[in-house]
């Protein structure tokens, strides 16, 4: 028997795994699920992530969807050896997963002295998506052009860039690789203008919503007292969005699950 998939909306990004949510998830989850979100898609971070990102599917079933990568922050932490450890690990894991990442470059402050490690990992990881077929988590950050020439070299590529507040031409590069775009919390800091132009840009079958919890609290109002970015989060975040490029905020939740259902098939 197939195990049936939640109707509700769809967090195209977090991290539950994390230490910040880990110990009170049962009760997070449920006042995610009071607010209509029924699914969650993780984001690899490091080999110890993955750990409990399987305990997690044990327990929620199709509710959790699996991502296995190693995240660029976590690479800019290891040695050449220690990557190479953790690719073999991760090749041996693929049947595990629906996705593969997050992976990616990240070139803000000092991480761009560690470009050469992101990129090998990188490398490697796309290499591997593209023998078992896996879509991508990607996480770019400044460095959108060598990420996009890697991409290309590895075409026909699947999956979606996540947390994205770049250009509009570089939005156009990632769509004409076949990728989605996940908007989040962070875009809410762009200037309203950019903001309707970027959201313009993606066309509603391509278009993600996510939180990134629990990182990347949105900069609203009534949020300013938290500490921590709720994964119930998503609603406010994707009414944030639709106000300021007036889009209907239940049409963009529910394309965007239907966007990720559809990466996922
Ligand atoms: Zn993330």
């Amino acid at each position: 028997m197939t195990e049936s998939i939640p109707s509700g909306w769809v967090d195209a990004h977090c991290h539950l795994t994390d230490d910040r949510l880990w110990n009170n998830l049962d009760s997070i989850l449920r006042e995610c699920e009071q607010v209509g979100i029924q699914r969650w898609v993780l984001a690899g971070y490091s080999p110890q992530d993955w750990a409990r990102q399987k305990v997690l599917r044990e327990k929620y079933n199709t509710r959790i969807v699996a991502s296995f990568g190693l995240h660029p922050w976590w690479v800019c932490t290891q040695t050449e050896q220690s990557i190479d450890k953790a690719l073999a690990d991760l090749e041996s894991q693929l049947t595990e997963i629906s996705l593969l990442g997050e992976t990616g470059l990240d070139a803000f402050g000092p991480r761009k002295d560690f470009l050469a490690l992101q990129e090998r990992a990188f490398l490697a990881q796309l290499s591997l998506a593209q023998k078992a077929n896996k879509p991508l988590v990607l996480h770019v950050v400044r460095t959108h052009e060598k990420a996009i020439s890697m991409l290309d070299a590895h075409a026909p590529v699947r999956g979606w860039v996540h947390s994205y507040s770049g250009t509009v031409s570089e939005v156009r590069r990632y769509l004409d690789l076949g990728l989605c775009i996940s908007l989040g919390g962070s875009v809410l800091g762009m200037q309203p203008g950019k903001l309707k132009q970027l959201v313009e840009s993606i066309p509603q079958d391509r278009l993600l919503i996510e939180t990134d919890a629990p990182d990347q609290r949105p900069r609203l109002p009534e949020l300013a007292q938290e500490t921590l970015n709720h994964p119930r989060n998503l609603i406010r975040i994707a009414h944030a969005i639709a106000d300021f490029s007036g889009k209907d905020p239940i049409r963009l939740l529910d394309n965007s699950r239907i966007n990720i259902e559809r990466v996922l098939a």
